[in-house]
């Protein structure tokens, strides 16, 4: 499998390899040195930007089954301006999906969070600051992070979140240890919505609706705009398509509390 130990073990091993071929036989091209270096560079960046890689660490971003059933996910709220919307929509379609929340802003809108609890939904940990440079914090400073956003979820809702959604969708190796030793269980996505970015709902939603398959987790935020636009429409589409939207702990089959 393609992940930070092995592939490092084999580019290892692979220089080793051209090396002692180098003094054995005649000298090999320079370059050809540096290629497993540059093969490596590229997959650490591959495998930190890519949330489904496993490479790093193994996130789940889906369900593997062939029933229509989906999960929704909401990052970076509670937001007051979105939020409340996308939480009457979703009682309105009797409809469960799990927020991913920033404890600070947990912090800002303690009511907006017990609200997302007593309705139903899922709360889990989507790290404290979800500061700008949060990748490059060492593992201490991230695992800090994220049990300040288990305190505040706690404060705000009575419930310690296990599941954790990298910011950014970036994992590393300081990452991956934090999430271990906090004993997370880390959650991404298979469906991106891209709905940071996008100004027009019409579009947002027929560009999800595309990507919808069985088994998908699908990730919005509940500080757009567009997200809030198109909600009760995509809701609509997906149930009348035959698809069943659980919650995604349900739909993983995990307990998502501690
Ligand atoms: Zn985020």
């Amino acid at each position: 499998m393609l992940n930070f130990r092995n592939t490092g073990i084999f580019l290892l091993a692979l220089t080793a390899l051209l090396v002692a071929a180098g003094y054995l036989t005649h000298p090999l091209p320079k370059i050809l040195y540096a290629a497993p270096l540059a093969v490596y560079g590229l997959l650490l960046v591959y495998g930190s930007c890519t949330i489904g890689s496993g490479f790093y660490c193994k996130v789940l971003c889906g369900a593997p089954t062939d029933r229509k059933v989906i999960a929704l996910s909401f990052d970076d709220g509670p937001s007051a301006a979105h939020t409340p919307r996308i939480l009457e929509i979703l009682q309105r379609s009797g409809t469960e999906a799990a927020f991913f929340c920033i404890g600070k802003r947990v912090d800002d809108h303690p009511a907006l969070a017990g609200q997302i609890h007593r309705e139903g939904h899922l709360i889990g940990n989507h790290s404290y600051s979800h500061h700008f440079w949060f990748d490059l914090f060492s593992s201490r400073a991230m695992r800090s992070d994220m049990g300040q956003a288990d305190s505040s979820i706690e404060k705000a809702t009575g419930l310690r979140p296990r599941l954790f959604r990298p910011p950014y969708g970036v994992t590393n190796p300081n990452l991956a240890r934090a999430i271990r030793r906090g004993g997370y269980i880390p959650v991404g996505w298979n469906v991106r919505s891209l709905d940071t970015v996008a100004g027009d709902p019409e579009k947002l939603l027929a560009r999800v609706l595309s990507r919808i398959r069985p088994g998908a987790i699908v990730l919005f935020h509940d500080t757009s705009g567009a997200t809030a636009g198109m909600l009760e429409q995509f809701i609509g589409k997906v149930k009348s398509d035959g698809y069943q939207v659980m919650r995604l702990d349900k739909m993983l089959n995990l307990s998502p509390y501690a």
